[in-house]
């Protein structure tokens, strides 16, 4: 019988071994509470939710909420714990956290095929995980010190990575063509940034709301987290009026073709994917809280209107340059026979991480059982969440939670509500079609 051993009883982790101990491969769980806990940390429980108790929106409508009905469908631990715990939230899928954890703990240790060894693994050679057919390493966004170091000189220092400096995503579909224009510095006629152009008088009372913008207090482990590369936007607008100016906001090589003038300063938005349907806001990682940014950067000239698919955010948080360093089976590629699973693989969020331990868990257990498995479609949550781990350019990957930006564009422009609902019925009718063809059913055991 095949043997894994996943390190991490985390959400991914749990999701991992309950796809592989149900598709009949023994795992051994490694999980170092209660002897030792990260900074976050706190229960000794399985699948601790560290921060929200809430797993975010439901709905087709909604990114995650498509991705909960996929989950759900592949026989998910964690949907399964979520739906089973459920406390009211109203559009929102809430659990409660103690007996969410709890659920999840006595599953998977009394899973027949199950092992949960409660001890830390510092290394990726350690001698516990010698011998197992693969070896899973979901050790989360606070993964214990030595073992990230182990992970770091698999990977090479330069592509792992100990903090998100996250800028907001917009859709392309809310920003008013009227008033910003192509172009890159000195280069009018490249088409992958699109430049918000700022008088003086608009200039300074951005300055002036980023400045009075209520912001997110840091835990105590993120306090020193700002350096130079980067610094949230509202601290570089603390050192002088003028420093976005001469910085991120800086205006030199461009020319609004309205005016025929340079303007006072410019935001620049750069594609986010291929089919640019999304940008990020360049320069723009912040530690504002969300309705101060849906606010405050919605008096950029041209973003009045702007949708927000994602948001800032500066935290805490291990992962690696994964476009650079997984394959496309999330199997690291200095460490054949080693797989990266959850937030350490660059997606972001509880869920998120759940669904790549899933995938992980269904994917490598068809492998191990001499079968494939055809790939999911990026026009379906699950399958575009996996696709961002493989996006370019490598150079700017960050992480990301799962959204509509991730999925290839449709090709009809629409209003706002219409669109969510025709990316949901796409990612339905997506899914079925590969659910369909994927017969998972017939893994053997
Ligand atoms: C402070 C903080 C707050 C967050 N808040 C939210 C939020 O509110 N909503 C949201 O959607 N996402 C949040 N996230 C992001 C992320 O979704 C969660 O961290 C999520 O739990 C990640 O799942 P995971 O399985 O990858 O890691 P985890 O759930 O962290 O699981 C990793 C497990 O591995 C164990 N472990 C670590 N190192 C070792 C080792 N060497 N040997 C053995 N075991 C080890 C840990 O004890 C832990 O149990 C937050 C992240 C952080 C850091």
């Amino acid at each position: 019988m095949a043997q894994v051993a996943i390190v991490g009883g985390g959400l991914a982790g749990c999701d991992c071994a309950w796809q592989l101990a149900e598709a009949g491969t023994m795992v051994t769980l490694y999980e170092m509470k209660p002897d030792k806990h990260s900074e976050a940390h706190s229960e000794d429980g399985l699948a601790e939710l560290v921060c929200s108790n809430s797993f975010r929106a439901t709905g087709p409508s909604a990114a995650v909420g498509l991705l909960k009905e996929e989950m759900t469908a592949l026989g998910s631990l964690i949907m399964e714990a979520a739906m089973a715990t459920r406390v009211p939230a109203g559009g929102a899928l809430a659990v409660d956290r103690t007996l969410f954890s709890e659920y999840i703990t006595d599953k998977i240790e009394n899973h027949a095929l199950i092992t949960v060894v409660r001890q830390e693994i510092s290394s990726l050679d350690a001698e516990e995980l010698q011998g197992a057919d693969a070896v899973v390493i979901a050790a989360g966004p606070l993964a214990s010190a030595e073992l990230t170091e182990s992970l770091m000189a698999s990977v090479g220092d330069e592509r792992l990575y100990f903090y998100d400096a996250i800028a907001p995503i917009i859709s392309r579909d809310s920003v008013d063509f009227d008033k910003v224009f192509w172009g890159s510095r000195w280069k009018p006629e490249d088409d992958d940034y699109l430049n918000c152009p700022m008088s003086e008088e608009e200039y300074t009372a951005f300055v002036k709301a980023l400045l009075e913008g209520e912001k997110v207090q840091p835990r105590d482990f993120e306090k020193e987290i700002h350096f130079e590369a980067c610094l949230p936007v509202e601290a570089m607008a603390e050192r002088g009026e003028m420093t976005l100016a001469f910085g991120p906001l800086k205006p030199v090589g461009f020319v609004d073709p309205k005016t025929g003038e340079r303007p006072f300063a410019i935001v620049q938005l750069r594609t986010e994917n291929v089919d640019k349907t999304s940008f990020n806001l360049v320069g723009f990682q912040t530690k504002l809280k969300y309705p101060e940014q849906k606010r405050i950067f919605r008096m950029i000239p041209g973003l009045e209107n702007a949708e927000f698919l994602r948001l800032g955010s500066i935290h805490r948080n291990t992962y690696v340059n994964a476009p650079q360093v997984l394959d496309e089976t999330l199997q690291l590629n200095a460490k054949p026979g080693y797989y990266l699973a959850g937030q350490i693989t660059g997606v972001e969020g509880y869920l998120e991480s759940a669904a790549c331990g899933l995938w992980l868990g269904l994917s490598l257990s068809r492998r191990l059982h001499g079968k494939g498995l055809v790939e999911l479609p990026p026009e379906t949550a699950l399958g575009a969440l996996l696709s961002h781990l493989r996006t370019e350019p490598v150079k700017q990957f960050q992480p990301s939670n799962v959204n509509f930006g991730l999925m290839p564009g449709l090709q009809k422009k629409m209003k706002k509500k219409l669109r969510k609902e025709a990316y949901g019925v796409r990612a339905q009718e997506a899914f079925a079609e590969w659910l369909n063809a994927a017969e998972l059913k017939d893994t053997e055991v």
